[in-house]
């Protein structure tokens, strides 16, 4: 079903990709054509898809690769603008056939090219523009932050670190002084985002919603949820998930010898995960890069064998894991549309977290891998958002039960149920802090009214907080809590981008129910959905899973008594 006979151009180039665009744009388009049409203009995106995962991956992989991040630029900025014209002309030409029938395979993109037409609106181009270049200097104000720590300067990730010393000074110290960094900016980053919050405002009038939530909905290809829905969500967790989260610090803290938990025992710019635990020594899973790999391999393997079969191909020349100076920070998973294959990029450095980062990343390069070879349409290669998660958080969890030694994995028994516990408690964690971000935006964005300005906005966050994570003692900090929006860039960069984890942690936590109470069947059904792409709605999605796409307060208590049941075994 793949083509044969890929498009030859260069895809930095533009006067090589104009022609391929104008004969598509040349065809007197019938319904009868439109499925080899689309077909022409899949292999054509896809081998500039293909190209911009190889700039990509080279730009990450060398950092101080000049001739690459040339190519980069000119990717970013010769190509990519044109590209985007071309294509909304494209759709232009294919929601404009009369009496076309969409068929499975066709129906969902169809659905969200009408969306991404209906937001389009000419006069939005340049404010589109302006958000970005204010979400690139959110980046760079953040990014410029430091601190003064026994003679060195620490970014805050490196002052970050420094939140798991056992010297509970140290980690006091550290944070305020961290605080204090975002502090000294709290002016200019208040008046940047009721900039932002203005645009964002106007984009939607332009676009002739009422609100900018409408208008992003429909941008973020929402279809099958609604803002209420969301609420039911708000509301499921704070009832079922929120005791259970303020039990867990109350037991850290018994067992740290603590009154309570504070600020400084959680990370800094996230979710509100403990940065301490109980234990002396942090895991250490491997020393080598190879041996984390070689590792992973046999984990997958246990998975499914069809998981370890497409890891052995990327072990050839499509993995990069090793942290090694001139690399980018972070760790991705992109693909290649026209050879099929998905590359993983991480910094590993020995610890757990690198574990759960590969197990993650596998979980997207299966999801490509599986819907590749049933799909034939670069639009069908991935899902919708909400379930691309799903895919890389289930893998996660399906793998953990073979983190141990006697399965192959990593750890001896003692730190083997310690990794897995801590997975567990980090999924649930993850949902009230994900309902503080998602709740405020719709109170920001629909409710707050005109003259919303940040003294309203701090109030908000601050009452959000107490609402679902009452369990952390701020206590003479109300300064440094009131102003964590500051802190969470999705805010600023992605906005309404935060739901999507949330609903696919449920989806996760559903696949990995199954499996443990019958592995075959459960990766059976996990492997089918991946392998749809996204010729399924979302909901269809997480059925052909094993999940159920709901989030009221049944299935969510339902998972935190299976969580809870299961952390108790361990
Ligand atoms: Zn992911």
């Amino acid at each position: 079903m793949h083509p044969q006979h890929p498009p030859t151009l260069d895809p930095l180039d533009w006067t090589t990709i104009q022609p391929h665009i104008d004969a598509l744009l040349a065809v007197d388009l019938e319904p009868r054509q439109v499925r080899e049409w689309l077909q022409r203009w899949s292999d054509l995106a896809s081998v500039l898809d293909e190209a911009g995962t190889q700039i990509y991956r080279e730009i990450t992989e060398n950092t101080a690769d000049e001739e690459a991040d040339a190519r980069f630029k000119r990717l970013v900025t010769e190509i990519m603008p044109r590209i985007a014209q071309a294509e909304q002309a494209l759709r232009q030409k294919l929601l404009a056939v009369n009496g076309y029938e969409p068929t499975q395979e066709t129906a969902q993109l169809l659905r969200y090219f009408r969306a991404e037409s209906d937001i389009f609106c000419e006069a939005n181009i340049p404010i589109l523009s302006e958000l970005q270049l204010m979400g690139k200097q959110y980046m760079e104000i953040i990014g410029g932050l430091g601190i003064r720590w026994r003679g060195r300067t620490l970014t805050i990730p490196q002052a970050e670190a420094h939140l798991s010393d056992r010297d509970r000074t140290v980690r006091e110290q550290v944070w305020r002084l961290s605080l204090d960094a975002y502090l000294a900016h709290r002016q200019e980053l208040n008046d940047l985002f009721l900039n932002m919050l203005a645009r964002r405002k106007r984009l939607a009038q332009n676009a002739g919603f009422p609100d900018f939530r409408a208008y992003q909905w429909l941008a973020k290809g929402r279809f099958d949820y609604t803002p209420e829905d969301c609420f039911i969500f708000h509301d499921a967790i704070e009832r079922e998930v929120t005791p259970l989260a303020t039990e867990i610090y109350r037991t850290l803290a018994d067992n740290l010898n603590l009154p309570s938990l504070r600020p400084w025992e959680l990370s800094i710019s996230g979710p509100a995960k403990p940065t301490v635990d109980a234990y002396e020594q942090p895991l250490r899973p491997f020393g080598e890069p190879a041996e984390l790999e070689e590792i992973a391999h046999r984990i997958f393997n246990r998975v499914a064998p069809a998981f370890g079969a497409y890891f052995a191909e990327m072990r050839d020349g499509y993995l990069d894991l090793e942290s090694r100076p001139n690399k980018a920070p972070g760790g991705y998973c992109n693909s290649y549309p026209v050879s099929g294959k998905p590359y993983i990029f991480m910094n590993a450095a020995g610890t757990h977290r690198d574990v759960r980062t590969l197990m993650h990343e596998g979980g997207h390069a299966f999801h490509f891998a599986e819907a590749f070879r049933r799909q034939s349409l670069l639009w069908n290669y991935h899902g919708p958002m909400e379930f691309n998660e799903v895919a890389s958080m289930a893998m996660e969890l399906l793998s953990a039960p073979y983190w141990n030694k006697t399965n192959g994995g990593f750890y001896n028994e003692e730190d083997f149920a310690r990794a897995y516990a801590e997975q567990l408690i980090d999924a649930l964690l993850f949902l009230p802090y994900m309902a503080v971000v998602d709740a405020l935006q719709h109170w920001l964005y629909v409710e707050a009214g005109e003259e919303v300005d940040a003294g309203d906005i701090d109030r908000k966050w601050s009452e959000l907080w107490d609402r679902f994570l009452p369990g952390i003692d701020y206590s003479g900090l109300q300064t440094e809590k009131e102003t964590g929006w500051h802190r969470k860039g999705h805010i600023f960069g992605s906005p309404f981008y935060y739901v999507e984890y949330g609903l696919a942690q449920l989806g996760a936590l559903q696949i990995w129910r199954n499996a443990l109470e019958d592995q075959e069947n459960a990766v059976a059904a996990y492997r089918r959905a991946l392998a749809a792409g996204y010729t399924e709605p979302l909901p269809r999605l997480f059925e052909m899973a094993g999940a159920r796409f709901a989030f009221d307060r049944e299935i969510v208590g339902e998972l935190v008594t299976l969580v809870r049941d299961q952390l108790a075994q361990l």
